[in-house]
């Protein structure tokens, strides 16, 4: 972690702050409806949370920018930020977040037309939706699926999930949701009669119209329940249209006209501009052409400059049929082939950008995988330096035991000839320079030889074993033991009186005669011979090893199982 993580700097401090008070203050512009204000607000809190690799703050950045851009007919900007800001939901646990993100993304892609991948952002963002547990989003991924479903003709698809829709809206007592699912099945309801009527199925279209009537009107009293003049106006002039293709011209114009109303006062102006292509398909369908095609031929131009092309193929498609029916064929041909060159144009668009939104999503792809594989190779280098690590201090543990082993006697566990040679000579010197007493003892097993013999080797071992243990628990932990060879020993008793060594031997001697050697072998006996050397002054280890031997061939000499002793110092001549 870098230390300006640790200890942010003031600036860092004010920028982290300003992010997310940013993204409040985007927030509150959007509410209010200054949707320009607030795009400029939320880009600005993406720029600084991306800068300072603020997640929640990006994301909610984002998100806002999603809805923003979706609201203002940029439907295609809203899917580009939106892949974006599912990126980083991804990586988090917040399945409410990634349902409702999914849900808009959908919505937009609905509004290109490419209903394919509304489909699939949907039953992804129903799966988070149902791990989220969330009716409320829920519902709202069920009016998309049934939307997008209605869009593909899939009419018996969409009508259960409204169905399912409306189950929920009406459990959670939630206007928006109730006035969302009503209106949607109404328009898909409505979508089914202009299919059955294309194919001739009166029956059908009858039904159908009748149904988008009922849920129209229902919404319309939600809508008026609730206050909002946009929803209010969109019923009003849904349910107009949905009489006047019913053949009830009059009561429809009267609605159309008061959506119209409504939809001018309030602004909206591709609403206000619906309610003429409503009226003025009423009026062709009615044979009344000369009245429909002054008020397209104004719609249309309104529509042309508000770039709405959905209006712009309803208005042509009426003015074709109008002129059609009024026997003006070069008229009707003309307006035929702008509307084809139109949908010819709009196709082309929705598969440029169905290409553009795959670009982006297969560049953001990649740049996740590359960031996933830079973490990746992080983890490997971190996993195989502290493999490397635990390599380095086994080996060092192996040295350490490797040493202990190379010191020490396999089969009694004290120090060998190799640790006399290297821990005697320090030893004697450090006694010689602080004066200290230090006494070296020479120690061999009587007649070993014959142990062998008479017990075997096993037993042999097992003695020198014994011997060992006996020597350990006899003397102090600070006294040198170590096994010269074979059964010969060697102790340094440090820090200690010519007496109290001479006693210590003698302890030690007949420790090993009483031990219960007897529980080893039958008839086993055991004895040892110590050559004692005292005050050890020189610093020389061979010369003391020399003189200790020399003492040791005394005690055999002597008879053996005895302590035979020396002066360290040698005799002035
Ligand atoms: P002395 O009283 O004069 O010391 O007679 P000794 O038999 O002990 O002396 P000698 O040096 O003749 O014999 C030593 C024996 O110790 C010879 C050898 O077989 C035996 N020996 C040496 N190392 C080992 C060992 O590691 N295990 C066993 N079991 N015997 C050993
Ligand atoms: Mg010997
Ligand atoms: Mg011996």
């Amino acid at each position: 972690m870098s230390p300006s993580l640790l200890e942010p700097s003031p600036q860092t401090l004010t920028a982290a702050i300003d992010a997310d008070a940013l993204v409040r203050e985007a927030t509150e512009a959007f509410e209010r409806g200054e949707h320009a204000r607030a795009i400029l607000i939320a880009t600005r809190a993406e720029t600084l949370a991306h800068e300072l690799d603020d997640r929640t703050a990006l994301i909610q950045a984002l998100r806002l920018l999603v809805a923003l851009y979706s609201r203002e007919g940029q439907p295609e900007l809203a899917i580009v930020v939106g892949q974006e800001a599912l990126q980083w939901l991804r990586g988090t646990d917040d399945d409410t977040g990634r349902a409702d993100l999914l849900c808009n993304i959908a919505a937009c892609f609905l509004e290109l037309g490419l209903n394919e991948d509304a489909l699939s952002h949907i039953s992804e963002g129903m799966a988070a939706a149902r791990k989220a547990d969330d009716p409320r989003l829920l519902c709202q991924a069920y009016n998309r699926i049934g939307m997008a479903n209605g869009q593909l003709g899939q009419f018996d698809e969409a009508k259960r999930f409204f169905d399912d829709a409306l189950v929920i809206a009406r459990e959670l007592q939630s206007a928006e949701e109730l006035y969302r699912t009503l209106n949607n099945f109404g328009v898909v309801a409505a979508l089914s009669f202009d299919a059955s009527r294309e194919r001739g199925d009166a029956i059908c279209a009858a039904k159908s119209i009748a149904h988008a009537r009922s849920f129209a009107e229902e919404a319309l009293r939600v809508a008026q329940g609730s206050g909002n003049t946009y929803r209010e106006a969109t019923c009003l002039s849904n349910l107009g249209r949905y009489l006047g293709v019913s053949g009830e011209i009059g009561p429809a114009f009267e609605l159309l006209d008061d959506a119209y109303t409504m939809a001018t006062r309030h602004g909206h102006k591709a609403l206000a501009l619906t309610c003429d292509s409503q009226r003025a398909e009423i009026l062709v369908a009615a044979g009344r052409h000369h009245q429909a095609i002054p008020i397209l031929l104004v719609s249309l131009e309104r529509a042309e400059s508000l770039f709405s092309n959905r209006l712009v193929l309803d208005m042509r498609l009426q003015l074709y049929k109008a002129y059609k029916a009024r026997g003006s064929m070069a008229d009707a041909l003309a307006q035929h082939e702008q509307y084809h060159a139109l949908v010819k144009a709009q196709l082309e668009h929705r598969s440029n950008t169905q290409s553009r939104l795959l670009l982006n999503r297969l560049e953001l792809d990649q740049a996740r995988f590359g960031a996933e594989r830079a973490q990746l190779e992080a983890n490997v280098q971190r996993v195989r330096a502290e493999r490397m690590e635990a390599h380095k201090e086994r080996l060092e543990q192996e040295a350490v035991e490797l040493g202990r082993n190379l010191l020490a006697d396999a089969l009694t566990g004290l120090g060998n000839r190799r640790q006399i040679d290297r821990g005697l000579p320090p030893l004697l010197l450090h006694a010689a320079s602080s004066g200290i007493t230090l006494s070296i003892a020479v120690l061999d097993i009587d007649h070993f030889k014959k142990v062998n013999d008479r017990f075997g080797h096993p037993v042999g071992d097992a003695v020198l074993k014994a011997l060992a243990d006996i020597l350990r628990n006899t003397l102090r932990a600070g006294d040198m033991i170590a096994r010269m060879g074979g059964e010969e020993f060697l102790i340094a008793l440090v820090d200690t009186p010519s007496q109290y060594a001479r006693e210590t031997c003698e302890r030690l001697r007949i420790a090993v005669e009483h031990y219960a050697w007897d529980d080893l072998a039958v008839g086993l006996q055991v004895t040892i011979s110590i050559g004692l050397c005292t005050q050890v002054t020189s610093s020389d280890a061979g010369e003391i090893l020399t003189r200790a031997d020399a003492a040791l061939y005394k005690a055999k000499h002597a008879g053996r199982n005895q302590v035979a002793e020396i002066a360290g110092v040698l005799p002035k001549i």
